[in-house]
């Protein structure tokens, strides 16, 4: 049985390393956090603070040296690498600032792979949908390289609620875009996240994008050092 009160994250005392040898560095020094499904956290911090690192190690892309995440009430640290790999893919949407899509797929392909991954047998069409849902249902057959910016966003953000993830991490989502359309993908990832009551953590530099998120939650030098339900100017 589910226990839907738990907490869509949490994380204990969580410490994480990075590089080998003398370029070995102490990113994460004894981070704890709880996040409420459904809740949308506006994730801040000045540029090395460790913000990506945190939201790859929530998403299950870095293991910590010590401490415990739990996502959905799941222990990371008790899955092996094939198992957190499907976990992943099951419940977590990830979106970066670069996209990151597969150059030699097409849109639609993208977007079916997760679900193809997840042994979804109709994945295209359930990709095709979603393309429409993000306002491309007329770019399926394009390749990344001839879409804008813009649209790339709004393909690899298709591909990441594709599966319904419980839990959706975007990491600075509009930092390669103009304001405008920075605007619109923001739009788009709370409007999505509405739809289908994801919890989503956002890192931005934009102050006014936390702003409208549930809760601000603020790192530096590794550890969290404000964490509140309003943003003050
Ligand atoms: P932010 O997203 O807040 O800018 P990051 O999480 O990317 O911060 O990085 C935090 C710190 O960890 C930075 O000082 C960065 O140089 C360092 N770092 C990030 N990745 C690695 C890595 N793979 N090896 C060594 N140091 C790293
Ligand atoms: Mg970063």
């Amino acid at each position: 049985m589910s226990d839907v009160s738990a907490p869509a994250i949490e994380l204990q005392d969580v410490h994480l390393s990075l590089g080998r040898g003398a370029a070995r560095v102490h990113i994460l020094k004894g981070v704890s956090l709880s996040l409420a499904a459904g809740e949308a956290t506006g994730l801040v911090g000045p540029s090395g603070s460790g913000k990506s690192t945190l939201l790859m190690t929530m998403a299950g892309l870095e293991r910590p040296d010590s401490g415990l995440v739990k996502v959905a009430g799941q222990d990371l640290g008790l899955l092996g690498e094939d198992d957190l790999a499907i976990f992943r893919g099951r419940r977590i949407g990830i979106v970066f600032q670069s996209f990151h899509l597969v150059p030699t797929m097409t849109a639609r392909e993208n977007v079916a792979l997760p679900l193809e991954l997840a042994g979804a047998d109709d994945a295209f069409s359930r990709a095709e949908a979603e393309l429409r849902n993000v306002g491309l249902g007329d770019r399926m057959d394009h390749y990344p390289a001839q879409l804008s910016g813009g649209e790339q966003q709004r393909v690899a953000i298709a591909r990441a609620v594709a599966p319904d993830p419980a839990i959706l991490v975007a990491d600075e989502p509009t930092g390669n875009l103009d304001e405008t359309t920075g605007r619109s993908i923001v739009d788009l990832i709370f409007a999505l996240r509405r739809e289908r009551g994801a919890t989503l953590v956002l890192v931005t530099h934009d102050l006014s994008l936390a702003a409208v998120c549930d809760r601000t939650v603020r790192l530096h030098a590794g550890r969290i050092e404000a964490d509140a339900d309003l943003v003050s100017a």
